[in-house]
């Protein structure tokens, strides 16, 4: 295990609008903002997500549409290299509660979406890790 300790510098709430997509979306503000690392938690609704598993080689994909709630996410910010990689795990749910969950890849707002960042004092960044494969973060 490795840990790294920040603070909290502020507080930034989010409310996407339809059509937003919410990787792009939440990059951007995060590179306009200078963010230098943070904790992202959210909740809205969806109308299609491409979600993710990583299998240890790959990671593999598929797609839900329709009228989603988005449930949950739950992730992080953090820089490779120029980069801003918003790490987000979401769980979405259809009209009779039917969940999906992964590994947001793409998500497309349908009504709202609302997201508390929480901005670090510090970086945080992300490195490419031989062992796994996977973008690791470097604390
Ligand atoms: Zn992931």
């Amino acid at each position: 295990m490795k840990t790294s300790q920040f603070k909290i510098e502020g507080v930034h709430i989010i409310r996407l609008e339809t059509g937003e997509e919410i990787i792009r979306t939440l990059q951007e503000h995060v590179q306009n903002s200078n963010i230098k690392g943070a904790s992202i938690s959210g909740l809205g609704s969806v109308n299609q997500v491409k979600l993710a598993l990583y299998d240890g080689k790959q990671y593999n994909t598929f797609s839900v549409k329709g009228k989603l709630e988005l449930s949950t996410a739950v992730g992080n910010v953090a820089w490779l290299n120029e980069t801003p990689v918003i790490h987000l795990h979401v769980v979405v749910s259809d009209i009779e509660g039917r969940c999906w969950a992964g590994h947001l890849v793409k998500g497309n707002v349908s009504f709202t979406a609302e997201f508390v960042l929480y901005e670090f004092s510090e970086d945080l960044k992300r490195e490419r890790d031989a062992n796994t494969g996977l973008n690791l973060l470097t604390v």
